[in-house]
């Protein structure tokens, strides 16, 4: 990939480094291991640029990074989610190659795995209820309770475990737990349930099973199952790694995997927590887990932010083992330091106002050209048309102006963007007294030249002829919350949604917008980036527009 360097570097990537280069493994295998409960956000972004960076990085000596579904919960996953994930990691510019794993295909094999620690004297099958469990677990200064089904004999627990796989037992009546300390200072290590009964029908295996087994027990076993050499997660799973290391210890498993835990992306203004996604979009506070202002993948791809600005976003941040907060605002600024290099401009009014040059001949037209990007003069300019009566901002007039406007007013000029100087003789108004049109002459032979003696002409302003300019649907997004960290709003996330974070106006645009395909990009000059929207935008029309990003922060003044 263009934007990916060599030079990066951080405590995981000099672990990784260091152990190629002691031989403790012939090449790097990581994994990108999401639970199929949900669309990718951009905390997962950051998490597939590190693991899919490194095999990629590390290309030479035959790495590879896996995509795995961590499918073993059969109640809350979806094939809708496992779909979608593998169109967001293929967006976000990763391949896996033929590296695509589900882990209930193991699950012959965690089965195994529990078997053998049976016959060790290592795990035992435990009829208390998870209250009982749960109530029995102690805490950070009291020791846990040992089962009274602990000292059950082997052969007992073997045919227990059975019995549980034939569907012997109702949900709830009886789990498999390691056999390890109940004193142990770490809670997790105090006989932590290893398996326990469902009566539910898997996305991929259906009826094959009613056990299942858990995260802590699964994850370790599947990455060894892959021979991943480097598992990386975030760090809420630091207090889990001794029970990792107590699985891959204690089952007969094919190779030795080694977890390190990193921070997890947190952003204001965002909430990140799949539960909430998936109450924002079941309850109806946002048009799916597409819509452009969820932090979805998904979302922000139909928002039009660029792949690679999230890829550049998460090289910024880097790698660390402190938690913190992320400003969303270095994501948005990623996000117009790419589309400004790139963006092609077109022009566009948002909050038209008729302005009429009362010199210019009523069937006339003609075209002026207008540069595409000037970031990239070799992208040349296009052939705009004018004609008699354009389309401006409202914004870009005012009768009574201050010191410092320079845009027009009576008696005032402006160029027309790529056209002519224009002077303002007057306005019409309505009923309300609100300006219908304004009156102006243009001066003939301006175009490309500075203005004439005499002539104060020192702004341009872009326009829309009426005559050729198309109609279209543009929908302003915003920051879906008002507040930095809406999981602390006292009336919690749903309290500080912000109310106006879509306005949808009806814009002039252009012609040249009517020939974009979805998911064209551009921008529009002087007001922001914007993307044809990928599901309901036709090239010819209708035509309709997201707002990526404003040109300027309007945030950071608040
Ligand atoms: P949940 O716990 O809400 O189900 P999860 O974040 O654990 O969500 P997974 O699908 O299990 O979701 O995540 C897949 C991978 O993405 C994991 O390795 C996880 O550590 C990583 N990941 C998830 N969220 C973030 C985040 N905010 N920042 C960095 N990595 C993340
Ligand atoms: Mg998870």
């Amino acid at each position: 990939m263009s934007d990916s360097s060599t030079s990066k570097t951080d405590f995981i990537r000099e672990i990784i480094a260091a152990d190629l280069a002691a031989g403790k493994h012939e090449t790097t295998i990581t994994r990108f291991p999401p639970e199929p409960n949900g669309y990718l956000h951009i905390g997962h972004a950051k998490a597939i640029c590190l693991n899919f960076g490194i095999a990629l990085e590390n290309a030479a000596s035959g790495a590879r990074c896996h995509l795995r579904f961590d499918d073993t919960n059969p109640e809350k996953e979806e094939v809708e989610y496992v779909e979608s994930i593998k169109e967001d990691v293929a967006w976000l510019g990763f391949q896996w190659g033929d590296g695509l794993y589900y882990a209930s295909d193991y699950f012959e094999f965690f089965h195994d795995c529990a078997v053998d620690l049976i016959r060790k004297g290592l795990a035992y099958v435990d009829e208390q209820s998870s209250e009982e469990i749960k109530a029995t677990r102690g805490n950070l200064v009291q020791p846990g309770v040992e089962s009274p089904y602990r000292n059950r004999s082997v052969e007992e627990n073997l045919e227990l475990f059975a019995k549980m796989r034939a569907g012997g037992f109702p949900e709830g009546k009886a789990v498999l737990r390691a056999k390890i300390d109940m004193a142990s200072p770490n809670v997790v290590m105090r006989d932590p349930v290893i398996y326990r009964v469902l009566h539910s029908t898997h996305h991929n295996t259906g009826d094959a099973w009613c056990i299942y087994p858990m995260y802590d027990f699964a994850h370790p076993l599947e990455d060894a199952k892959e021979h991943i050499t480097h598992s990386l997660c975030t760090l809420e799973f630091e207090i889990h790694r001794p029970f990792y290391d107590w699985v891959i210890e204690n089952c007969p498993v094919p190779a030795k995997p080694r977890q390190i835990e990193f921070a997890r992306l947190n952003l204001t203004y965002t909430v990140m927590s799949k539960r909430k996604l998936l109450q924002l979009v079941k309850e109806g506070h946002v048009a799916g887990w597409d819509d452009p202002r969820m932090p979805t993948l998904s979302g922000l791809r139909r928002r039009g932010v660029p792949a690679a600005a999230i890829r550049n976003f998460c090289e910024r941040i880097g790698i660390t083992k402190f938690n913190g907060v992320t400003d969303v605002a270095l994501l948005e600024f990623e996000i117009r330091d790419w589309l400004n290099r790139e963006a092609p401009r077109r022009m566009a009014v948002l909050d038209p106002v008729k302005l009429v040059l009362t010199n210019y001949e009523e069937d006339r037209s003609e075209e002026v050209e207008v540069p595409n990007n000037p970031e990239k003069p070799e992208t040349g300019a296009r052939r705009v048309a004018l004609s008699r009566e354009l389309w401006i901002e409202r914004e870009d007039f005012m009768e009574d102006p201050p010191k410092k406007f320079f845009r027009l007013f009576p008696g005032g000029h402006v160029r027309l963007r790529g056209g002519y100087i224009i002077r303002c003789t007057g306005v019409e108004k309505d009923a309300e007294g609100r300006v219908e049109k304004i009156l102006c002459e243009y001066l003939p032979d301006t175009i490309g030249k500075d203005a004439p003696e005499g002539v104060v002409c020192k702004a341009a302003i872009h326009w829309v002829s009426a005559r050729h300019g198309r109609k279209a649907a543009v929908r302003l997004y915003d920051r879906l919350f008002s507040e930095p960290n809406p999981d602390a709003a006292e009336g919690g996330f749903l309290s500080v949604i912000h109310s106006d974070s879509l306005k949808e106006v009806e814009a002039w645009v252009e012609p040249a917008l009517a020939e974009m395909e979805p998911e064209d990009f551009c921008q529009f000059e002087r007001i922001g980036y914007f993307v044809a929207d990928r599901r309901d935008h036709r090239k010819g029309g209708p035509l309709v527009f997201n707002r990526t990003v404003a040109l300027r922060d309007s945030w950071s003044k608040k």
